[in-house]
């Protein structure tokens, strides 16, 4: 005999009532582990605006009831009201669970103790599998989307979003940390120390993650963050054998403090900022003292071609960057001592590359030009730990921490509209933390 409609059920009846029911059964054993509870019944209500599914479960008479907090059996206590799970929506129809828990004995205390539910995950009325399925598309999809596409509430991807993260931190391994990245992002409106964030990245070859998300940038933030770390994992700082950083008073003192084994690089990446800053001071001041109507002309424009390095800039940009160059004329110098400064970054031993920058600074001196001359200075008084990237064999630069960043500022625009400093944590280990993952008995993606 052939089944109607769902012709791959495990039954042969002709009823399609129970083919349905069987097949949600089915379907939902091989996707949650049920041991210990049978599914009663299955009732459908699918011609309603909001059709949804509710799967009635009860306790296995063959089995003794476990305690939720050791997982022995236990004596049944009482029985609980009737309590409702969402579970994960099936071909976009909400799947709600019902049961009514048993309390049992602990063995241990001797306390009534809500039994083990292998669906259920303390008070929360999401199933484990479904805050685990939102969890993970919350990752890919704004929360606001995730919400909208599996017809939940923004609340509840909230509240899975921040199980899924709790796990992870409380499971995740902090050993064989050797290479660590320290930078600040900025968020928000404003420029106050509240607006920046310091995190703390591991950029160790091939495991790359966020570590640590701290409020502002100062050296308290940092000093907390390192006394996490070293709290969670002992010999965490006493391990490192290289410190990322940029030149920012506060993180240096502090690395220096605290991680005195490990090498502070600074990196190619923040120097270059520093030096655009000061060919952009340059050009700002040359410019407005400018008088000559077509030289004006000739050097509008020209902002983002002269910080962009000098050889990508081909094609008419070149022409353009030329006449820029040849209508600014401190500028044009300060230009050169950016571009040159490429060079110092080619070096292999640390001794060449400090005579390269005494020799550039030497020059950068005489230039009469304030900007570049301040530049100078600060790479002087940073030359020791500029030459750690030497010491390091060239093979660490922010630009792990960069990429991080990226995505960390990516995430940020996708949380758009919640700002407060616990959910930017929340959006930024669940993002950029590689954490690892409650147990699931399925993969629903
Ligand atoms: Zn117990």
């Amino acid at each position: 005999m052939a089944a109607t409609g769902v012709g791959w059920s495990c039954n042969t009846t002709n009823n399609p009532a129970t083919a349905i029911q069987l097949t949600v059964k089915t379907l939902l054993r091989h996707v949650q582990d049920l041991a210990g509870f049978v599914v009663e019944s299955v009732r459908q209500r699918l011609d309603e605006p909001n059709p949804r599914i509710d799967v009635d479960l009860d306790a296995d008479p063959r089995r003794k009831r476990r305690c939720s907090c050791c997982n022995r059996p236990g004596r049944v206590h009482d029985v609980l009201a009737k309590r409702r799970w969402h579970f994960v929506p099936l071909w976009n129809i909400a799947v709600f669970l019902h049961y009514a828990p048993r309390r049992v004995v602990c063995p241990l205390t001797g306390r009534p103790t809500v039994e083990a539910m292998p669906w259920s995950r303390g008070k929360s009325p999401y199933a484990a599998a479904y805050m685990h399925f939102l969890a993970r598309w919350a990752r890919r999809l704004s929360w606001k989307q995730t919400a909208e596409i599996f017809c939940a509430s923004w609340d509840a991807v909230r509240r899975s979003v921040e199980w899924v993260v709790a796990w992870g931190l409380e499971h995740r391994e902090l050993s064989g940390v050797t290479a660590v990245g320290i930078d600040e992002l900025h968020h928000g409106r404003g420029k106050t120390s509240l607006n920046f964030l310091t995190l703390v990245y591991q950029i160790d070859r091939g495991s790359r993650r966020l570590l640590w998300i701290g409020r502002s940038r100062t050296e308290a933030t940092l000093r907390e963050g390192f006394d996490e770390l070293e709290k969670l994992h002992a010999g965490f700082l006493g391990g490192l054998k290289v410190v990322c950083s940029d030149m920012w008073k506060p993180f240096l003192k502090v690395v220096r403090e605290r991680c005195g084994a490990a090498l502070n690089v600074l990196d190619p990446f923040h120097v270059a900022k520093h030096l655009n800053e000061a060919l952009d001071a340059v050009r700002r001041g040359e410019q407005s003292r400018l008088q000559d109507k077509a030289a004006r002309k000739d050097a509008k424009g020209g902002r983002f071609l002269l910080l962009k390095r000098g050889t990508k800039v081909r094609g008419r940009a070149r022409e353009k960057l030329k006449a820029v160059l040849a209508s600014l004329n401190q500028t044009s110098r300060a230009w050169e001592l950016k571009e040159s400064f490429r060079n110092f970054w080619r070096y292999r031993s640390p001794a060449w590359a400090s005579a390269y920058l005494k020799a550039w600074t030497t020059r950068a001196m005489r230039s009469k030009i304030e900007p570049m001359k301040k530049v100078a200075r600060t790479l002087r008084r940073h030359e020791d730990l500029l030459l750690n990237y030497f010491r390091a064999k060239r093979q660490y630069t922010n630009a792990m921490v960069e990429g991080m960043n990226h995505k960390a500022r990516v995430s940020l625009a996708r949380s758009f509209g919640h700002r407060s400093f616990e959910m930017l944590k929340l959006v930024l280990y669940h993002n950029l933390g590689e954490l690892p993952e409650p147990p699931c008995s399925h993969k629903f993606c």
